[in-house]
């Protein structure tokens, strides 16, 4: 819980994300505006290389999204649920039910929730429902003796990557490539983000993993939450962009509710699932 940090190199880039910054404290952001001296006391190990920042003071940071996972897991399990590994390959109608094929099983449900990310869009085409999902690939690198380096998330929004302390490491992850799902790794991109923490952070040192995710993404950058206008048994969930760790309890309270047939807390008319 010790913030986010935003730098800037430049008196010129700190005003151009002014409009930003604007906006984001005219909804409530609390936000505290730096100087050189203020970022060198927070962050003494950063190389000088900025000018001015800001501090999101109330961003906090999981440092591990892989224990959060297994807990939400164990969770499920401990309230009597069932996890099965394997691909959902089918989702079809019955009579007053819905069947999924996956691993080689057929289970019957009263409701089925699509939250397969960047690979809905297999099971909706299956449904006959058309959604216009995407995948915006990022990147990470980690750094797993650098953990300490830093005592809280760090980016340069010039640089497209965030440096994060993390259970396992500095994790330095971010960038933007359109390329679908099944294009290998880049090493260009992962290269690119080596060599800004060269710059940036130097005692990081060379780094290891190296890792590509599939952002799920629409083009308005709403997610998709909602029913098919297929099979009113199916609820879609995906299609939170850059922000789906960020949502992903808001988003299991309203399709808790929708599932369970109450009007939800928030309008989900701009979020359906067949805007486009
Ligand atoms: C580099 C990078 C940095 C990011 N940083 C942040 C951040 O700081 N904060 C934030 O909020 N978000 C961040 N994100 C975005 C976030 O990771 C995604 O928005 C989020 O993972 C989407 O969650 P999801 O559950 O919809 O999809 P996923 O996390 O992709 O999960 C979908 C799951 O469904 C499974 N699946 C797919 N098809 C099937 C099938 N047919 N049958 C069974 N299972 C299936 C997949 O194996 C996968 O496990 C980042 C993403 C990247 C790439």
């Amino acid at each position: 819980h010790d913030g986010c940090l935003y730098l800037y190199k430049s008196e010129a880039q700190f005003r151009a994300a002014d409009a930003e910054n604007g906006l984001r404290e005219r909804h409530g952001v609390a936000m505290e505006r730096l100087d050189r001296a203020d970022i060198q006391g927070m962050e003494p190990n950063l190389a000088p290389l900025y000018h001015k920042g800001v501090l999101f003071r109330d961003a906090y940071v999981f440092s591990s999204p892989r224990q959060l996972a297994f807990a939400l897991a164990e969770a499920v399990i401990s309230g009597g649920g069932e996890i099965v590994r394997g691909e959902v390959s089918a989702i079809e109608p019955r009579d007053n039910s819905i069947c999924l094929r996956v691993a080689g099983r057929q289970i019957l449900a009263d409701h089925a929730v699509v939250a397969a990310g960047a690979h809905s869009r297999k099971l909706t085409a299956s449904i006959g429902d058309r959604v216009l999902l995407d995948t915006e690939r990022g990147y990470h690198v980690l750094f797993p003796q650098a953990g300490n380096l830093l005592s809280r998330p760090v980016c340069y929004p010039e640089h497209g990557f965030y440096m994060v302390p993390m259970a396992d490491g500095l994790r330095a992850a971010g960038t933007v490539e359109l390329g679908g799902l099944a294009a290998p790794l880049n090493p260009k991109r992962t290269a690119m983000i080596r060599d800004g923490v060269k710059m940036l952070l130097p005692p990081a040192g060379r780094g290891s993993d190296e890792w590509l995710g599939f952002r799920p993404s629409m083009p308005d950058s709403l997610p998709v939450i909602g029913s098919s206008r297929h099979l009113p048994r199916v609820t879609y969930a995906f299609g939170h962009g850059h922000l789906g760790l960020t949502l992903s309890a808001l988003t299991g309270y309203l399709v808790s509710q929708l599932v369970a047939g109450q009007p939800p807390a928030v309008d989900l008319a701009p979020l359906r699932p067949d805007r486009f």
